[in-house]
């Protein structure tokens, strides 16, 4: 990149980026994780988990499955509690180890340089043939070319659309999509080519755009990062005053160990010279290292003059530290996760709410037993239809219904009104407090308690 211009752009003219490949170590560890990922990715909406998907974010119908839990909008707080856990964690993250997480696990990216780039060369090329196809005029190689990768691009957005709008509406319901007549589903159909469109824009044109300009995430940078930061940096210390290699000088070198061979920029996906110091175009992908190394490895000299270093591991020779500001963000995501954690664990798939109807006494019952009147509401979090019975656990006790909850459909809430009553002789006090418990195909799934009015004997 030449001095004095924003990197990916050349007066106000966007450039088109043709990063070299360079397959070092983290390049081959970058492509194990993209292909574990890719698996996943793919084959998440088909995973089930007791019968569940893996991973369902349905914002239509409002129900939500990760990891096979099935969730509810009656669940808002358990997801707010999730939201919140997930940013301390982006944010501790962030503080230690910079943008990490957008060379190594961000879709774009894994979609960008592990899919696409590589069907691009594939089709096109190294850099140096990609930069001199565009360039030139068309002929019918070019074309050739041209359209198959642009088809091949196409085929894959549509795919990568599919999957994604199965996270949105299910598996199953993608499938119904694919197979019934288009005018059942035009919404769905519709969706499946908007989202293919957008992929392709995506992949095909905007790409490391996303990185630099759209995403917040990258801007957050500025604020989260400290001088204890790891991040992929330039040695600048060991690598200045760089210049050309000289094989034939006499004497010790007055020179760093750059040689400044500007392959560093060369593989950049965001076309930034990393020895300018971080910057927010930085999606620490590590390419950078990889071509640095190579380039060590050839003049006899010590690998990492690019690597993970914190500002003041090169300029004050210190090592990474948990500094104050770390322990307390890792505090914080330690008592929100265990919270998190408890309520989930604890969370039950039936809610049940009981209250005894305002404003009545208790009723005289023949038989010589006491009567109250409740109103109960259940609330059926599982995906499937239940048919539910509430019992005193005292044997006792009795309860007689005026409406039954009946059968609770999946997501849905019944209500009932029912008398509890007691015999006369076990009312000791004027409020006693009666357990219940919510039986569900034989067995107790929740335990509640209610308060009993009642005469004094
Ligand atoms: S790849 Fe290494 S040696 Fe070459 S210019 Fe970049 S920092 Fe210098
Ligand atoms: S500077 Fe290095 S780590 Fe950062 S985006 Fe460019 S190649 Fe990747």
């Amino acid at each position: 990149m030449d001095d004095g211009l924003v990197a990916g752009w050349d007066n106000g003219k966007r450039k088109w980026m043709y990063p070299l490949i360079r397959k070092g170590i983290f390049y081959k560890w970058r492509s194990i994780i993209s292909y574990f990922y890719l698996v996943v990715f793919f084959a998440g909406p088909f995973i089930r988990i007791k019968g569940q998907p893996l991973l369902l974010l349905n914002v239509l119908e409002r129900q939500f499955v990760i990891f096979g839990q099935v969730f509810w909008p009656q669940d808002i707080f358990l997801f707010m509690l999730a939201s919140l856990v997930f940013l301390v964690c982006v944010v501790v993250f962030t503080i230690a180890f910079g943008r990490i997480f957008c060379g190594w696990i961000c879709p774009q990216t894994i979609f960008m340089e592990m899919v696409f780039r590589k069907i691009e060369i594939w089709i096109e090329g190294d850099a140096k043939k990609r930069k001199k196809l565009d360039a030139g005029t068309w002929t019918n190689e070019k074309l050739l070319k041209k359209g198959s990768k642009h088809l091949i691009f196409i085929v894959l957005s549509f795919l990568i659309a599919n999957t994604f709008l199965a996270y949105i509406i299910g598996s199953d319901s993608l499938i119904k999509i694919m197979v019934e007549p288009i005018q059942l589903h035009l919404v769905g159909f519709i969706a499946i080519w908007v989202f293919t469109a957008v992929f392709y824009l995506v992949y095909s044109q905007v790409r490391e755009l996303v990185c630099t300009l759209i995403c917040p995430y990258g801007r957050l940078q500025g604020v989260l990062l400290d001088q204890n930061t790891l991040v992929v940096a330039y040695n600048d210390v060991r690598g200045e005053p760089r210049g050309k290699l000289d094989r034939h000088a006499q004497g010790p070198s007055t020179k760093g160990d750059c040689v400044d061979c500007g392959l560093c920029i060369d593989v950049c996906p965001t076309g930034i010279d990393i020895r300018k110091g971080t910057q927010l175009e930085c999606i620490n992908c590590t390419a950078c290292i990889d071509v640095c190394d190579e380039v060590m490895d050839k003049i006899h000299k010590p690998r990492n003059l690019i690597g993970f270093y914190s500002e003041n591991m090169i300029h004050k020779q210190e090592k990474p530290t948990f500094n104050l500001r770390m322990k307390g963000y890792t505090a914080v995501i330690t008592i929100l996760t265990v919270a998190l954690g408890i309520f989930i664990f604890s969370r039950s798939d039936m809610d049940i709410t009981i209250m005894r109807s305002a404003g009545m006494l208790y009723q005289e019952q023949p038989g010589g037993y006491i009567s109250n009147i409740y109103n109960m509401e259940v609330i059926n979090k599982t995906n499937k239809s239940q048919d539910i019975v509430l019992q005193p656990i005292d044997p006792s006790i009795k309860i007689q219904y005026i409406q039954a909850p009946g059968r609770i459909g999946s997501g849905e809430s019944a209500k009932a009104v029912f008398f509890i009553m007691i015999p006369r002789k076990q009312i000791t006090t004027t409020k006693t407090d009666v357990g219940l418990q919510l039986i569900r195909n034989h067995q107790v799934v929740q335990k509640v308690s209610t308060s009993f009015v009642g005469p004094i004997n």
